[in-house]
């Protein structure tokens, strides 16, 4: 089959759920990918957040195959050795003590909201089961986690919602403080909100959310599902500034593109779940355990947070400059390879134009361009999306 065909099959056989880019990408290396054609493109999505070591990486392509061939899949019915190497170098590198294995972020959050109804369930707390999130936040698309994202348009047409959510304004304490009541059981926030705009708190925002956990008795869900695994130059972003929940959730980056999730939470929350709360088929299967370790080992080994540090340096000097001789550009925002501009006009077709000139980014929030590249991007090539950005931006109307 010729592979325009494929194109023209997409909306005959598959549900109409995407807007997809009319682009098939069939290979790649390091941060660049190449599509049916034969076109290049240098890749500032990296398949949204996930391919952290960008693509073809000898080390990730070897643990997968070598795993392959050995066992790709048996059920938690049974003890799995890279699932335990996984969830001893997590644990190790942050505040959790343990870890529960499952397939997306979504599936991750779902957890976690779970965890937490359940943990005050166990302690006659049956009336504490609410959870306040943030306006413009983005947790999954599943029903409860849809409840949780504060962003009426996806829960459009799929009511009624689950119950026991509500939801306050990003980045407003006070707001947040007066929202908690006896029935609050958690708070779920993202330390940088990414699908919705790529929106950093004030600095002082997580830790007095911390800080009102602590002395409300509620727990304090962090959402790294974008954000961790290195992207903002720590291992997870809560690092920057100086506090820790009680349960974590990630998944996009941890296996390097390989489907995986995590909920990690501290012994005292851990210990609610008992056998038969909470399962997952395939969730921390040896094959996404094993592309995880690899992963995970290479996030950690010397330097290479220090190399994702540097490089969102860069890439946030690069724009700011760019702001200064654009007008269109509101603000640049974001930490570490995490980084958006917000534009006083819709983003959309200038993401367009970047891909037809050969540089993938991604529009979110509808005027911003979120520039999310595997973490082993090099300055050199930081720079090259950045002179397309600007000829683009020249352009005006991006089109
Ligand atoms: C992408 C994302 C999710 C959902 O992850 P899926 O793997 O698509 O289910 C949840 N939370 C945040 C912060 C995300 O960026």
């Amino acid at each position: 089959m010729e592979s325009m065909d494929f194109l023209a099959m997409n909306g005959r056989y598959l549900f109409n759920t995407y807007g997809r880019n009319p682009v098939m990408l069939v290979e790649g290396t390091g941060c660049r990918v190449r599509d049916s054609e034969g076109k290049e493109y240098l890749d500032f999505i990296a398949g949204l957040a996930a391919c952290i070591l960008g693509h073809g990486h000898e080390r990730l392509a070897d643990a997968i195959c070598k795993q392959a061939r050995k066992l790709v899949h048996v059920s938690n019915l049974f003890h799995i050795e890279p699932q335990i190497r996984l969830a001893k170098l997590l644990t190790e590198h942050c505040f959790a003590d343990k870890v529960f294995f499952c397939n997306s972020g979504a599936e991750a959050n779902e957890g976690a909201i779970k965890l937490a109804r359940k943990y005050f369930h166990e302690r006659g707390e049956h009336d504490r089961y609410h959870i306040i999130t943030m306006d413009n936040s983005f947790h999954g698309r599943t029903l409860a986690t849809l409840a949780a994202t504060g962003q009426t348009k996806y829960r459009k047409g799929f009511e009624p919602d689950v119950q026991g959510f509500s939801h306050v304004p990003f980045g407003e304490f006070e707001t947040l403080e007066r929202a908690v009541s006896s029935t609050t059981a958690a708070v779920l926030v993202e330390p940088i909100q990414g699908e919705g705009g790529v929106r950093v708190p004030p600095s002082d925002f997580l830790p007095n959310i911390s800080k009102l956990c602590d002395d409300t008795g509620c727990l304090l869900i962090l959402d790294e599902v974008q954000t961790g695994m290195g992207r903002t130059g720590k291992f997870f972003a809560h690092e920057h500034f100086g506090m820790t929940p009680d349960i974590m959730t990630v998944a996009k980056g941890m296996a390097g593109g390989v489907a995986i999730g995590a909920l990690l939470a501290t012994d005292r929350v851990a210990q609610a779940f008992v056998p038969g709360n909470h399962a997952s088929t395939f969730g921390g299967n040896p094959l996404a355990c094993a592309a995880g370790l690899a992963v995970t080992d290479e996030v950690l080994s010397d330097g290479f947070l220090k190399h994702v540090e540097a490089r969102g340096r860069h890439l946030e000097s690069r724009l700011q400059s760019l702001a200064q001789r654009h007008d269109m550009i509101r603000e640049v925002r974001g930490i570490g390879l995490i980084q958006a501009i917000d534009l006083d006009r819709p983003g959309a077709a200038f993401a367009s134009t970047m891909r037809d000139k050969g540089v993938l980014i991604n529009c979110t929030a509808e005027t911003v361009l979120r520039f999310l590249p595997p973490l082993i991007v090099t300055d050199a090539e930081i720079d090259e999306m950045i002179a397309v950005l600007d000829s683009v931006l020249m352009d005006g109307r991006g089109s």
